[in-house]
């Protein structure tokens, strides 16, 4: 079976993990600050913070960034739950802008035609791995005062205009178990502020400056040694993987070209794709729908997953939610009903991708 993704920690984290194991070393400790600022280094960030989760990563860099309750923060509704389930934790309003239909990102566009005097941030989505236009929206976002949180959970080592995610403002990131880099849970904030530095890590460790030093009312999120020692060989290798998975997403490309109505994946000019996942779009001129296409991958043992079959301004639970602006988003509305993503992550050889590019073509 040919799956979608494929957690791969590195052999040298192997005795690493081991020698933490016999030393009693669990909680967060010298190897999650290691982490921290190695992370933060390699996306040209002043400060990393490392916590529970991507979701966590988001709902604390936007109490951070002290909002007033209740304010509008513009985002894309072609994404995974978890953007907009923070952005209603944290006491705000999702308002819903629309995405460029062949880079699947947010619109700057559109983001200037929803703002409103509510709106206090914008925060775009680096789906599938492809850095959203930062120069444009921090640019809109200066110009209106309003502040910028990156949700990168997808697009570790990516870039855009030489500008990695959180350099123009501040992002999030996730090392849940599917990601680019894994470590079963875990998340990242890089922010380029002192003092917002210093605020996420008293909101992550219980308000406490050192131990029992109390400044304000905090949580637990943080990170574990065992899931830095995970990762810190990860980041070493972090460019390595992200070639391999653009080779890969290449040859599918190449691969691809001639099969009408297959829409391949558009990569930026002056940009580095992380390729988390690398996304089709079946339009009316495939010899199969999308479901059918779906059938004969998996006839041919090859995992294919929609991501994601709905918008999140159309789930049942948001449409009548009293913190929720649905907006007119057509072209995430097609999204949904036309992407695909294939396997590319870097287990595959080139026989797999091959079989994948064998098994779509046998259709036509
Ligand atoms: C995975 C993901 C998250 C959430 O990260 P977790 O670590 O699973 O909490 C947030 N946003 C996007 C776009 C994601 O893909």
């Amino acid at each position: 079976m040919i799956r979608i993704s494929q957690p791969t920690v590195p052999e040298s984290a192997h005795a690493v993990v081991l020698q933490l194991l016999k030393d009693g070393q669990l909680a967060q400790g010298k190897f999650v600050q290691q982490f921290e600022e190695s992370f933060a280094r390699a996306h040209n960030s002043r400060h990393g913070i490392a916590v529970t989760n991507g979701t966590h990563a988001l709902l604390l860099a936007l109490q951070s960034m002290r909002l007033d309750p209740g304010a509008e923060v513009l985002t894309t509704p072609f994404t995974f739950a978890a953007t907009a389930n923070a952005i209603l934790e944290a006491g705000l309003t999702v308002s819903f802008c629309d995405i460029d239909l062949d880079t699947f990102l947010i619109s700057p566009n559109s983001i200037s035609n929803q703002l409103t005097d509510k709106t206090q941030a914008v925060l775009p989505v680096h789906l599938y791995g492809q850095m959203s236009d930062m120069k444009a929206i921090v640019n809109t976002a200066t110009q209106h005062g309003i502040g910028v949180l990156e949700d990168a959970a997808q697009a570790h080592g990516a870039s855009r205009d030489g500008i990695s995610p959180g350099q123009l403002s501040r992002a999030t990131f996730s090392f849940y178990a599917t990601k680019n880099m894994a470590s079963g849970e875990g998340g990242m904030i890089l922010v380029n502020e002192d003092d917002e530095a210093q605020t996420l890590r008293l909101l992550r460790n219980q308000g406490m400056r050192g131990r029992y030093e109390y400044e304000t009312v905090g949580m637990n999120y943080r990170l574990t040694e065992l899931q830095a020692a995970l990762l810190l060989p990860q980041l070493d290798s972090l460019s390595d993987i992200t070639r391999q998975r653009n080779r890969n997403a290449n040859l599918l490309s190449e691969g691809l070209k001639d099969c009408e109505g297959i829409i391949t994946p558009v990569i930026v000019p002056d940009s580095t794709h992380a390729f988390h996942q690398y996304t089709i779009r079946i339009d009316a001129g495939a010899p199969l729908s999308r479901n059918g296409l779906q059938k004969t991958l998996a006839e041919k043992e090859i995992e294919s997953v929609v991501y994601y079959p709905q918008p999140l301004n159309k789930l049942p639970h948001l449409l009548s939610h009293p913190n929720v602006r649905l907006g007119s988003t057509p072209n995430a509305f097609v999204a949904a009903e036309s992407v695909l993503s294939l396997p590319v992550h870097p287990g595959l050889n080139e026989s797999h991708i091959d079989q994948i590019i064998s098994a779509i073509k046998s259709m036509y």
